[in-house]
């Protein structure tokens, strides 16, 4: 497999954790590269592909459930706590 550069890594080379990636993917302040990268990191990483699809789920569910469309911000975020705290057991 060619290697590939990761569109992640910041300016000072850091590499960031897969929450990381899944946050910026989540946040939706991804570029086109990160998403595309990050596609392909997701079928590799099952704790990545879990937590996307988990975080799709309730968002889905959320709006489905609020009339106002968007979902408290708050919530959001406990869920997603609850949610890597899981993973990271
Ligand atoms: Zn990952």
């Amino acid at each position: 497999m060619s290697q590939q550069v990761n569109p992640f890594i910041q300016a000072d080379g850091t590499k960031p954790s897969c929450m990381q990636m899944l946050q910026i993917i989540l946040d939706e302040q991804a570029s086109a590269d990160q998403k595309e990268y990050f596609k392909f990191h997701m079928a590799k990483c099952l704790p990545c592909f879990k937590s996307y699809n988990i975080d799709a789920t309730i968002k889905e569910l959320l709006k489905s459930k609020c009339c106002a469309g968007e979902a408290p911000h708050d919530l959001i975020e406990v869920i997603k706590q609850k949610i890597n705290q899981q993973l990271s057991l």
